[in-house]
C-alpha cells in the first residue's frame, strides 16, 4: 500500500495566524519515516502552494479568502482525487479545518460514494448566512453535506460529496445556535462529548464505523486536533475545555485500523506557535500511525 502524504499550509480559512506552519511541525515529528517503519511506501506529494495572507478590498465578510480557499480547494481535490485513483490512501495535512473542503471533494471524485468520521470540538456547519466570523474552516462539514456557498459547493463533482446518513460527527462540545439549527436539520450522526462519557469510544466507535461504511465505499477520517482535551493538545487556534482524553482518541484510530475501512484521511488545525514544545504535532504524528495499524505490542 502506498501511502501519499500532501501538506496544505493554509491558514486563510481561520482567524489564528499561524496553523499554517502545522503542517511543518507534523512533518518535523519524523512522520515519513515512521510510516516507512510501518511497511508502508510513502510518497510525499509536497505541499500545496496557499498564497499569502494579504489585505482584500471588498472582501465578503461572510466568506473571507473565498477566492483564495476555492483555489487551494480545487487544487487539493484534483491531487486526493487523481491518488485514490492511483490506489493510494491520501493523508492530507493542514493547515485550518478548511482542507477538508478540497479533501473531501478529491474522495468524492476519487473513491464515489463514501462516508465521513469527522472528529471535532466544534460542528463546521456554519454558512454564509448563519456565520458570525466569516471563516470557512467553520464551514467545512456543512460544504461535505452539500450546504454553503455555491463556489464552495461547487467544487469537485456533485454538490453533495457525502450523505448526512454516512455522516459522523465525534466529541463536538461547542455550537453556535444558528449552525445547530441546520446540524440537526441535516440528519447527519452525532455522538457529542456527552455521549462518550456515556457510552465510553468503544462503543462510539462501533457505531461511528458501522454507519459510515453502510453501503459506502470506504470511509474517510477528517480530524481537528481541537477535538482533544487542552491539556493533551495546547497547539490549536480554538481550544475548547473537556475534550478526548489522549487513550480515547488512540483507541479510535485503533478501532478504525481494525476495521480496514479508512481510505483517506485529514488532520488538521496544528499551531506550533499556541503549542508547547511540538506536543500536539506529535500527538497528530502518533494518531497517524495509529490509524494506520501500528500495535502497542
Ligand atoms: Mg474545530
Amino acid at each position: 500500500m502506498v501511502i501519499s502524504i500532501v501538506g496544505v499550509p493554509i491558514d486563510l480559512g481561520s482567524q489564528r495566524r499561524g496553523v499554517d506552519m502545522g503542517v511543518s511541525a507534523i512533518r518535523y515529528t519524523g512522520l515519513i519515516t515512521q510510516i516507512q517503519r510501518l511497511g508502508f511506501r510513502v510518497k510525499d506529494l509536497g505541499n500545496i502552494y496557499v498564497p499569502l495572507l494579504t489585505e482584500h478590498k471588498n472582501e465578503d465578510r461572510r466568506t473571507k479568502h473565498l477566492d483564495e480557499v476555492v483555489r487551494v480547494s480545487e487544487e487539493l481535490a484534483s491531487v486526493v482525487g487523481e491518488e485514490l485513483k492511483n490506489g493510494a490512501l491520501p493523508i492530507v495535512l493542514g493547515g485550518d479545518h478548511s482542507i477538508a473542503i478540497g479533501t473531501i471533494a478529491g474522495v468524492n471524485m476519487g473513491a464515489g460514494n463514501c462516508g465521513l468520521i469527522y472528529f471535532d470540538a466544534h460542528g463546521n456547519y456554519d454558512t454564509p448566512e448563519t456565520t458570525c466570523t466569516g471563516n470557512i474552516h467553520g464551514m467545512a462539514l456543512a460544504i461535505a453535506n452539500g450546504y454553503g456557498h455555491d463556489r464552495l459547493i461547487g467544487i469537485g463533482n456533485s454538490a453533495i460529496k457525502i450523505m448526512p446518513k454516512n455522516t459522523v460527527l465525534i466529541g463536538v462540545r461547542e455550537l453556535a445556535n444558528d449552525e445547530r439549527k441546520l446540524l440537526l436539520k441535516a440528519g447527519i450522526n452525532i455522538f457529542d462529548i456527552q455521549d462518550i462519557d456515556k457510552s465510553g469510544m468503544h462503543n462510539v466507535m462501533k457505531e461511528a464505523i458501522d454507519i459510515a461504511s453502510k453501503n459506502t465505499d470506504g470511509i474517510h477520517l477528517s480530524f481537528d486536533l481541537d477535538v482533544v482535551d487542552p491539556i493533551e493538545a495546547p497547539g490549536v487556534g480554538s481550544r475548547v475545555l473537556g475534550g478526548l482524553f489522549y487513550r480515547e482518541v488512540h483507541l479510535a484510530m485503533e478501532m478504525l485500523a481494525e476495521a480496514g475501512k479508512i481510505i483517506s484521511m485529514d488532520f488538521s488545525e496544528v499551531n506550533p506557535i499556541l503549542d508547547e514544545h511540538n506536543k500536539t504535532a506529535e500527538l497528530a504524528c502518533r494518531l497517524i500511525l495509529s490509524a494506520l495499524g501500528k500495535k502497542r505490542i
